[in-house]
């Protein structure tokens, strides 16, 4: 999905993480290189601290995950979400 033409910081696209489900394998902070994640020892579970470095599109820590404990918008959510900006904004964001 493109979305070069709209300002990351507009698109909510990143994981939430369910505390409950998660069992602290930590194979989602392992795996991820952007830096979305710091490890929460306290809770001993991941913790979203840099939710604009998230791709997006990407969902690869959610598939990883064996306890359904990372969930994200509806795609196409994202995309109506994108679309409107560009309409809204008409090409203000290529500048
Ligand atoms: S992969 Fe799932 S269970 Fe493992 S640390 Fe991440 S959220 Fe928790
Ligand atoms: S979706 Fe991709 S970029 Fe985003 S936190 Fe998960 S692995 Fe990292």
């Amino acid at each position: 999905m493109s979305s070069k033409s709209v300002p990351r910081n507009k698109i909510p696209w990143y994981p939430a993480i369910d505390e409950e489900k998660c069992i602290g394998c930590r194979e989602c902070f392992e795996f991820c290189k952007n830096e979305v994640f710091e490890w929460d020892d306290e809770n001993n579970c991941p913790k979203v601290v840099n939710p604009l470095n998230c791709v997006v599109g990407c969902s690869a820590c959610k598939n990883l995950c064996s306890q359904d404990a990372i969930s994200f918008p509806k795609i196409q959510d994202i995309k109506e979400i994108i679309r409107e900006l560009r309409e809204r904004k008409d090409g203000e964001f290529t500048k």
